[in-house]
């Protein structure tokens, strides 16, 4: 079957023979229909995330239907259209038990620890599978991974009904979290440099913080660009006692002082995808019952044979993107 893999550092290939995957148990094979690209699978192209093994499938934020299911597996049948969530815990280590899955002590994640879900069928264990409904746009369905990382920090970042939240960064998961704090009754204000990516986020609804007023804070700052620089600049748009959320990750260093961190009674939060089950389950409810149509955020479509051009564009784009495979829902033998 094809699978869309990293075969050497920056260096992406389709091959044609990679082999089916089988079906434990507790798994279910996926027909794999949409994969959305987010940062996180650039850098396992560009080399600065190692993954264990080349050639590497990638991918992490993807839907489908259910082929087959495994021998112990009560709760999915063929046939069912599902969204993977892509981080597979432990659930008996004590953040686990504890109910902070995110900070699991062996914590499997798709793409990164685990061979990834662009491929033309992958097998997931059925716990981690989400049904969704047929009649679902599959621009927003695709979403639904990145859309609970957005949701989850908005949730850590305490906002209130009428806050303004200033969203540092509009790439894919900047945007994201601009829906999100509509969502939650906030008020979205984003900084982008980049004049496409600012357009849509005025798009979907946020407001532009720029030109800025001199002395104008936020209550709130979700910072999801991981630019060091901009991680500074979000400190000093903090309002006194309000809160900063990290989203965007950088290996390199951001400058904070604990004079600016006492004296401003400053709170700094870091936040990592979400837990289990809690995560999916919340985003998928929302998804029923409020018109979000997070697929706005969505900018280019690839078909799989334009996986490698989908990668090398992906930073460029405004909004997300994303690769469509085509439907072969019978199991080759
Ligand atoms: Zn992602
Ligand atoms: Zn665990």
């Amino acid at each position: 079957m094809r699978a869309v893999t990293l075969v050497s550092p920056a260096t992406v290939a389709v091959v044609n023979d990679w082999p089916e995957p089988s079906c434990g148990p507790r798994e279910v094979i996926v027909a794999v229909h949409g994969v959305g690209l987010c940062g996180s699978d650039l850098a396992v192209v560009s080399g600065r995330r190692s993954v264990p093994a080349l050639p590497w499938v990638l991918g992490h934020e993807a839907f489908g239907v259910i082929l087959a299911v495994g021998g112990d597996v009560a709760d999915r049948r063929p046939g069912q259209r599902v969204v993977v969530e892509p981080n597979y815990p432990c659930l008996v280590c004590g953040p686990c038990r504890a109910g902070a899955t995110a900070g699991c002590e062996a914590r499997r994640a798709a793409g990164i620890s685990e061979h990834g879900l662009l491929a033309e069928r992958v097998a997931v264990p059925a716990r981690f599978t989400w049904p969704v409904p047929d009649s679902w746009d599959e621009a927003d369905v695709v979403c639904v991974e990145p859309l609970t990382v957005a949701v989850g920090a908005v949730q850590a970042s305490g906002l209130r009904n009428g806050d303004a939240c200033l969203v540092v960064g509009a790439g894919a998961q900047g945007l994201l979290v601009c829906l999100a704090v509509l969502q939650a009754g906030g008020v979205p204000y984003v900084i982008e440099p980049h004049e496409g990516r600012r357009a849509l986020a005025l798009r979907i609804g946020a407001r532009s913080a720029e030109p800025r007023k001199p002395g104008t804070t936020f209550p709130v700052v979700i910072e999801t660009s991981g630019v060091p620089e901009a991680f500074e600049d979000a400190v000093d748009l903090v309002s006194d006692g309000g809160r900063l959320i990290a989203v965007g990750l950088s290996s390199r260093p951001a400058r904070l002082s604990t004079f600016t961190l006492v004296q401003r009674r400053l709170t700094v939060r870091g936040c990592l995808i979400y837990d289990h089950p809690g995560g999916f389950a919340h985003t998928i409810a929302m998804l029923g019952s409020h018109d979000l149509r997070p697929g706005r955020v969505l900018r280019e479509r690839y078909e799989l044979a334009e996986a490698p051009e989908a990668f090398a564009q992906a930073s460029r784009v405004p909004g997300k993107s994303w690769i469509s495979l085509p439907r072969t829902e019978e199991m080759a033998s």
